[in-house]
């Protein structure tokens, strides 16, 4: 019955989503400050999602440097490469709006959405790229551009083999100059 729960329950923990790249390295450490401002964020800028709980952790993350869990039908957990830890707030916030973007977009899919959603993300490059740059776009709107430029300036700087798929900082500096 144990094996059985346990079998159901890894089922249903589903992996979302997750920002590529290859790095090692880390234990898996909560971060209280920043899962509360996490939430402070959810309250101020993506209130649809008020109804669902997040957590945040640090571990290794074999293909990224981040990945969204669908833990329970109202609870998701943010997995974020360890190397995150010596990140400042400001780019560690970037990374959790890009997140929640990418939750609100998909928000009201029903399960078969969901997994054809995640299909043409891992299948179609064109979609999975229309997706990601859809989800920055998100970001600047909801008021965290700024946050996604160091973002992706710690990215350039961390990751130097990542070639992102979202927007590039050309195209988000525009966005933001011409607010
Ligand atoms: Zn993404």
């Amino acid at each position: 019955m144990i094996l059985f729960s346990a079998i159901i329950f890894l089922v249903n923990l589903k992996l979302i989503y997750s920002e590529f790249y290859q790095y090692n390295s880390g234990l898996n450490i909560c971060n209280m400050v920043i899962e509360n401002r996490l939430n402070e964020i959810v309250k101020e800028s993506f209130p649809e999602l008020l109804s669902y709980s997040f957590s945040l952790e640090y571990d290794e993350v074999k293909d990224g440097f981040a990945e969204t869990w669908e833990t329970s039908e109202t609870s998701y957990t943010f997995t974020l490469d360890s190397l995150f830890k010596e990140a400042d707030e400001g780019v560690v916030i970037g990374l959790l709006a890009h997140e929640l973007s990418h939750i609100t977009q998909d928000i009201g899919y029903s399960k078969f959405e969901v997994w054809f959603d995640n299909f043409l993300y891992s299948r179609f490059p064109k979609y999975s790229l229309l997706d990601e740059r859809n989800t920055d776009l998100t970001v600047i709107l909801r008021g965290y551009g700024l946050n996604l430029l160091k973002l992706l300036r710690y990215i350039e700087d961390k990751y130097p083999e990542y070639v992102t798929e979202g927007l590039s900082v050309n195209e988000i500096k525009i966005l933001l100059n011409s607010v």
